[in-house]
């Protein structure tokens, strides 16, 4: 009956659940706020090309400096602005700040740099209006449209593949490139890899990480090397934190790579100085 299902209710809905839900609610306040207050920024983690260990593209990651919470990773932001429908304007932030950013780079420090973009599939739901505006961003920040990766998780790329491969496709025809993100995470099959339209597989960390500790993650990693560059697309290896990591991706003729190892996320003025420092 209603009442029973009413009491159950209430025996589920335990006070610190209770809490939860209204902790989750105040923060998601805060995050739309976020933005106005300025208190959402990109560092950049150094993509390294494992051959010539020369600093060749960087990857934005999204920052949130809570007034009073101090700093908030995206593992925490991320999925609450996806759930809210404040994915699209956090997409269109991360997406100006970046290519803005590699517009100065490549103008002064770094002629050749190219940036890497998270997006989440839900920002791909709008029209073509809204793929024009960023075309035209890229052209007003006079940036080549090939010095521009957008990357997607591989879960997130299977479970709506109709959607979105559609407009990932037209910004390839544009010369923007895709990055399948967190590779190995999804289960995606062989043949599935094949049918999509992406330019590199980005290794998730979780299998670089079991590098160290045993044969069969050593072979699982040849092997996801070996079968991206007979389909033509190249591997970056995320999380590399170690030298022996390293060596093992040399050896399997990974093409790049980017973990603490060489160096961890970056605000915008240190990344200017290692470049400069670099001189790529
Ligand atoms: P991701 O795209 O797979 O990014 C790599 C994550 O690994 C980053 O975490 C990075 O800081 C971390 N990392 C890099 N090197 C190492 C290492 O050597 N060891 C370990 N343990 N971790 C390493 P971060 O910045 O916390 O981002 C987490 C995730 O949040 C990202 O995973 C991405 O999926 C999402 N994210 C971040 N920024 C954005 C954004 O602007 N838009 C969207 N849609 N998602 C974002
Ligand atoms: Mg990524
Ligand atoms: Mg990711
Ligand atoms: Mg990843």
């Amino acid at each position: 009956s209603a009442k029973n299902s009413g009491r159950n209710r209430w025996q589920l809905f335990s006070p610190s659940l209770h809490t939860e839900i209204l902790e989750r609610q105040t923060l998601l306040q805060d995050l739309r706020g976020a933005l106005t207050n300025n208190e959402l920024f990109v560092v950049y983690q150094p993509i390294v090309e494992l051959s010539t260990r020369r600093i060749c593209k960087v990857e934005a990651l999204l920052r949130w400096q809570h007034k009073t919470r101090g700093l908030i990773g995206p593992d925490v932001f991320i999925p609450m602005a996806e759930e809210s429908g404040l994915i699209t304007s956090l997409g269109d932030f991360v997406f100006k700040e970046s290519v803005k950013q590699l517009s100065q780079w490549r103008s002064t420090v770094a002629p050749e740099l190219i940036v890497s973009i998270n997006t989440s599939t839900y920002q791909y739901n709008e029209s073509g209006k809204y793929l024009n505006h960023w075309y035209q961003y890229i052209e007003q920040m006079e940036v080549p449209f090939d010095a521009i990766i957008l990357e997607i998780t591989e879960s997130m790329l299977m479970h709506q593949h109709e959607n979105v491969s559609k407009q990932l496709l037209t910004f390839r025809d544009h010369g923007i490139h895709v990055a399948l993100d967190d590779f190995g995470t999804g289960y995606s099959s062989l043949a599935y890899l094949n049918q999509l339209d992406i330019d590199f597989i980005k290794i998730d960390k979780s299998f670089i990480r079991d590098l160290d500790t045993g044969k069969s993650a050593q072979d699982l990693c040849e092997a996801i090397i070996s079968m991206a560059h007979k389909l033509g697309l190249q591997v970056i290896a995320e999380g590399i934190e170690t030298e022996s990591q390293l060596s093992f991706l040399t050896s399997f003729q990974c093409d790049m790579g980017q973990g603490y190892l060489y160096a961890k996320p970056l605000p915008v003025k240190e990344l200017t100085t290692l470049l400069a420092e670099k001189n790529i």
